[in-house]
């Protein structure tokens, strides 16, 4: 008699020594496999923009507890794009940003941005003073820039 998948499932949920026993047989069976099912999934990787997304979400879900529905709802509210420089992600999705002390999301950022503000340590007043370090250096350059154009246009 052939049992059904939901008489399968109820089985494999309710009994532990049955569940034990077919979770054996998957290690081995993708041991004896490893070469052609890393082909299969890395094939499905490059090829499905679907499967990536579903990823990636299972993956938000898991480390910062955002759903889809919720990671959706975020990325329509700053319009696709990230919340520091408002540009669209280019090869990956926007990163869920979160607050390292608090561990609460925050926005969604682009990669770079991301990275940026963890080099800095997540701390404004870094932040605020390597702008100001920025915006120092191109008045200097730019006064420099006049000065030497002057310079050389006196000397001809
Ligand atoms: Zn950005």
């Amino acid at each position: 008699m052939a049992f059904t998948n939901e008489q399968h499932r109820k089985r494999y949920a309710e009994d532990p020594a049955h569940r034990e026993h077919k979770l054996a047989a998957n290690r081995v069976y993708r041991i004896e496999h490893r070469k052609r099912l890393n082909e299969l999934w890395r094939e499905r990787w490059r090829a499905n923009a679907a499967y990536r997304e579903r990823h990636a979400l299972t993956r938000i879900a898991r480390l910062y507890g955002l759903s889809a529905a919720q990671y959706r709802r975020l990325l329509a509210a700053q319009k696709g794009v990230c919340a520091i420089c408002k540009r669209p992600p280019r090869r990956r999705a926007l990163c869920v940003d979160h607050c390292p002390v608090t561990k609460r999301v925050r926005r969604l950022l682009c990669d770079n941005c991301n990275t940026g503000l963890g080099l800095f340590g997540d701390d404004p007043g870094r932040l605020r003073a390597a702008a100001a370090y920025l915006v120092r250096a191109r008045r200097k350059a730019r006064r420099g820039g006049r000065r030497r154009r002057r310079a050389r246009r006196s000397s001809a």
